[in-house]
């Protein structure tokens, strides 16, 4: 375990925020149940339809993301979090506290976004990103 007791504070409570706002944002859009207009003509229904299969998207979004901090909370008690699944390096304490649902470290991270897109090329690395603009669930 390379973080102090100190940081794993820190990032427990980074888990602990970022799953009240999800809990927050869900109860939200529970509340203003969505009801699509049925009268109109097709491009009205057609419209509708495609909005509630953004929230819907965007729900499993935020569901996936709270089962990962979940996880995250309960990787805590290993004595191996804040390791990479990948490459068995440091995630780091700043990566961790940014998104503590992470399970690899930032380089890992990016090759495996690069794949995805299909354009993985080991060497040269590209810079670093800032985590902090990381947009997406990690
Ligand atoms: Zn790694």
């Amino acid at each position: 375990m390379y973080l102090t007791q100190d940081q794993l504070n820190q990032i427990r409570q980074s888990i602990e925020k970022q799953r009240r706002e999800i809990l927050e944002k869900l109860n939200e859009r529970n509340d203003e149940a969505y009801e699509p207009e049925i009268r109109g003509d097709e491009a009205d229904i057609a419209n509708s339809e495609g909005i509630v299969l953004t929230m819907e998207r965007l729900q499993s979004r935020d569901l996936r993301l709270l089962q990962k901090l979940d996880e995250a909370a309960h990787w805590m008690e290993d004595d191996d979090f804040g390791i990479c699944e990948s490459c068995g390096e440091e995630i780091g304490f700043k990566r961790l506290l940014a998104r503590p649902a992470a399970r690899q470290c930032i380089e890992c991270k990016q090759n495996e976004e690069q794949r995805e897109r299909g354009y993985y090329h080991p060497r040269p690395r590209r810079p670093r990103r800032d985590i902090t603009n990381d947009e997406d669930d990690e």
